[in-house]
């Protein structure tokens, strides 16, 4: 995956995220200056640094940068100016954004594997007259006839979306 492709998702998932979180677009969009800021300049920014770069409310930028850091799509560390005094300072990289967006594929490639399985697993049977679908355990107990009309039952064709499926797991494994 290239890495100004992962730069996006990520951004469109702040976006979205922090928006939510505060019911507020404008607060979104905060959170996208805020990480286009940690982003360019690639140190590490005090609270006032961040505030005066992106020109912003500083409770808001405070509170935007409290939630990232919740949401594990910003670092903070602790600098030591001198020997008694230290300051927290936040930071992103570019490999912050690989690890995350990595991770978030793998749970996604996760749970459509969980969903073939489920899917080849069962077999599912169709009653085309009223559509109440069997499983082969029942369709075999009703003799492969619908207990409610006496319609035949039709085999669902579930290969076609185990393949789709598939193909989707194959491609996101290999970004
Ligand atoms: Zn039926």
């Amino acid at each position: 995956m290239s890495s100004d492709f992962e730069v996006k998702l990520f951004i469109n998932y702040v976006k979205r995220r922090t928006s939510l979180e505060f019911d507020n677009e404008s607060m979104g969009e905060l959170a996208v200056n805020i990480v286009n800021v940690l982003l360019s300049r690639n140190e590490y920014m005090s609270d006032e640094k961040a505030i005066s770069l992106v020109n912003a409310n500083p409770t808001d930028v405070r509170k935007v940068l409290q939630f990232l850091y919740r949401l594990g799509v910003i670092d903070l560390v602790r600098e030591t100016t001198n020997q008694y005094r230290y300051e927290y300072k936040w930071s992103l990289s570019r490999d912050k954004i690989s690890r995350f967006i990595r991770t978030r594929i793998n749970n996604i490639v996760e749970k459509l594997t969980h969903i073939v399985r489920e899917l080849s697993s069962s077999t599912p049977y169709l009653c085309p007259t009223c559509f109440k679908r069997y499983s082969l355990d029942e369709a075999y107990d009703f003799n492969f006839e619908c207990p409610r009309d006496k319609t035949p039952l039709v085999q669902i064709d579930v290969t076609s979306e185990v393949t789709y499926l598939n193909k989707i797991i194959k491609e996101l494994r290999e970004r």
